[in-house]
């Protein structure tokens, strides 16, 4: 269904991404909040979100993926209504109160939750492309969702390859960087598997975990430290629990056929061993400790008088 901007307040901003902006909104007349984001309207944005619309509307029910409620068009800007994800994104927690890592235990939650999101979005063939740290959202009943579908893609009755350019970098898997060397048993969820253990890494690490610390990530380095490194090196024995590191092991898999999959990743010691109360206790814990002080703004905004247009 359609809605008016003007029925909302704005309570504050929550991120800012490509081109556009997400507020945390109320919607004055149920007090329901939501998540807003507004992208300029611009031909070639226009087209990216369409694109995220119709792959969110096909993710309806995914109990791990960010809800998708409506999309409003204006002549000047392309407005969609999310769930709001009140405790924002994993990257943001990690960057609040200087780097501080997520507890292992902590991170056994994001990333069984995280691992159900990408079995829900690969059994209706949709592939992300854009795993990383700053697009698994929390809440405060401790949920983890996947959001930003900016760049994914429904696969079209066969397996496409998926080859353009997009995505994070730094989080590409080493056959999505170089094809020649490690694109022979090539499939784009593995790549997904990749980018979510990197996540994971990097929230255990507190920093991008295949760079040294505070090294901005250039491009030749990233090709070098992703295709030619060796992540064993990253997480040594005794700096992390054994399920923890062979967990670790199994996403971080040079080549992607010797990679686990979603499924078989959901029945590792390390997710499916984890207590899941205790699981989500401690990462409701770690929520606690870093709660997000934004300021929320003094005087609520109302979001301009501008008539919906149906699509
Ligand atoms: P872009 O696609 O332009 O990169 P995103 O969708 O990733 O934009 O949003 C940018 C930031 O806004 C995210 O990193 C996150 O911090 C915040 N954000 C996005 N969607 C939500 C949401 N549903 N609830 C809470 N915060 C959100």
């Amino acid at each position: 269904p359609d809605f008016l901007l003007s029925d909302f307040n704005t309570l504050r901003v929550l991120g800012h991404g490509n081109g556009g902006t997400v507020y945390e909104v109320l919607h004055r007349r149920s007090a329901a909040v939501f998540a807003l984001k507004m992208v300029r309207a611009d031909v070639s944005l226009r087209h990216q979100v369409q694109r995220e619309v119709d792959i969110l509307r096909r993710t309806v029910g995914c109990r791990h993926v960010v809800r998708f409620h409506s999309l409003v068009r204006t002549p000047s800007a392309d407005v969609a209504l999310l769930e709001n994800m009140d405790r924002g994104s994993t990257d943001a927690l990690l960057r609040r109160r200087g780097r501080r890592p997520f507890p292992e235990l902590a991170l056994a939650a994001v990333a069984r939750q995280a691992l159900l999101g990408l079995a829900e979005l690969h059994s209706r063939q949709i592939v992300h492309r854009d795993i990383k740290p700053a697009n698994l959202l929390v809440n405060s009943a401790s949920e983890v969702k996947i959001a930003d579908f900016g760049v994914g893609k429904v696969l079209l009755r066969s397996l496409d390859p998926c080859d353009s350019y997009v995505g994070t970098c730094a989080y590409m898997s080493p056959e999505r960087l170089d094809s020649v060397t490690y694109g022979a048993d090539y499939h784009p969820y593995a790549a997904g598997v990749w980018s979510l253990g990197l996540a994971v890494l990097e929230l255990h690490q507190g920093h991008f975990p295949l760079l040294p610390e505070g090294v901005p990530p250039d491009w030749a380095a990233l090709m070098v430290a992703i295709c030619l490194g060796e992540a064993k090196g990253v997480l040594p024995e005794g700096a992390a629990s054994d399920e923890f590191r062979a967990f670790i092991d199994c996403c971080l898999r040079k080549e992607s056929g010797k990679r686990w999959s979603v499924a078989e990743l959901l029945g590792h010691p390390f997710v499916s061993g984890a207590d899941r109360d205790e699981s989500k206790q401690a990462l409701r814990d770690f929520l606690q400790e870093n709660s997000d002080e934004s300021p929320v703004l003094k005087e609520p905004r109302k979001l301009g008088q501008i008539p919906p247009i149906s699509i």
